[in-house]
């Protein structure tokens, strides 16, 4: 039997992560209104309520949400990676496709949980850590390649962030039916290392557009793609594994970062793949109503089209902020990750 929290195999795996109040919050006399009640409960308290309403009308001011696996401020890194992600790998190098989400509103935590710091390395590293050292433990007659891109969604646009000076790029079908960002730059690499340097180097490319509710907020959904190609020394077709990890967009609403104009327009598209990218995870979590997914409504999801569901795993991890004056865009990031629907 599968222990609670166990996230190995599952085809579609959605965890929520609570950071630490921060030293804004705590100035601002903000409570903690959210908090880890087991391996996969979360609960929130609604701050508004008066208690002696409550009280009186029998309601509760606390709802709860489900999730495979929840952590609370003390999750290590280690500990986030392991029981979301480090499953992945396997099937990465044997030819299955995988995808890594990190959702939430900006300034909860999702650049933390993938790129993390030099002393608490986040998702990408420990998993090209993890992927180059399974391909050099695997014995056998095999030989793999292992590349990446990198690349950003902004505005329904994609960029290429190792050459941001090709422009806009499209997204084609392939002859084998693969989808693939037509021109893409894709650099082979051999080591872990290797990738994050290139990773921080896309990342000083990227589109950071000041908002009212942050000031480095991102506007873009940021794609690392890796891709392992596996083929047997004694010849025979390559195998292709492709593995996703994407840093999103903050998912906060227009109306709460006071955006007007181009600001406004640029939520409108990126509620537009946030929106695409939870029906479609949403359709993949119900697996009995055999619901259609929807892969052509974003540029997103498109690219997705073979990263998610199928014989891929989809790993979405979901950030809130444990403070009061979030209450707002907690509640709505539950709501979107909730496993209980
Ligand atoms: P986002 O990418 O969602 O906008 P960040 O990852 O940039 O948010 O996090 C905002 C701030 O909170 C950063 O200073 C980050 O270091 C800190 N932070 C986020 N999550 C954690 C955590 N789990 N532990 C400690 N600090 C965190
Ligand atoms: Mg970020």
């Amino acid at each position: 039997m599968k222990a609670p929290g166990d996230t190995e195999d599952q085809q579609l795996t959605v965890a929520l992560r609570i950071r630490p109040l921060s030293a804004a919050e705590l100035e601002e006399g903000a409570s903690l209104i959210a908090h880890r009640l087991d391996e996969q409960v979360v609960v929130l308290r609604d701050p508004m309520e008066d208690p002696d309403d409550v009280l009186r009308a029998n309601r509760s001011r606390e709802k709860s949400y489900v999730f495979d696996v929840a952590f609370d401020s003390t999750a290590t890194q280690e500990t986030v990676y392991r029981a979301t992600t480090r499953g992945l790998v396997a099937g990465v190098i044997s030819g299955y496709n995988a995808t890594v989400f990190a959702y939430g509103p900006t300034g909860c935590g999702k650049t933390y949980t993938m790129l993390g710091t030099d002393r608490e390395p986040g998702i990408y590293a420990r998993t090209l850590g993890d992927l180059f050292q399974a391909i050099e433990d695997t014995s056998g007659d095999m030989d793999y390649e292992v590349s990446m891109s990198y690349l950003e969604i902004y505005n329904e646009m994609i960029r290429d962030l190792l050459n941001p000076s090709l422009g806009y790029l499209e997204l084609r079908e392939d002859s084998k039916g693969v989808i693939q960002v037509a021109g893409i730059t894709e650099v082979s690499a051999i080591n872990a290392e290797e990738v994050m340097q290139l990773l921080l180097k896309g990342n000083k490319q990227r589109t950071q557009e000041p908002t009212a509710a942050n000031r480095t907020s991102s506007r873009s959904h940021a794609v690392l793609q890796v891709s392992v190609r596996q083929r047997s020394r004694r010849g025979g077709a390559v195998r292709l594994g492709r593995l996703f990890m994407i840093d999103l967009a903050g998912s906060e609403r227009a109306a709460q970062t006071q955006n007007r104009g181009q600001r406004m327009k640029e939520g409108a598209h990126i509620n537009r793949s946030l929106l695409a990218l939870g029906n479609c995870i949403n359709a993949l979590s119900d697996k009995a109503s055999n619901k259609y997914v929807n892969y052509r409504d974003s540029k997103l999801t498109r690219l997705l089209k073979d990263s998610l569901g199928g014989n891929s795993r989809t790993v979405m991890i979901a950030h809130i902020s444990p403070a009061s004056t979030a209450f707002e865009e907690s509640r709505s990031t539950l709501t979107y990750a909730d496993r209980a629907r």
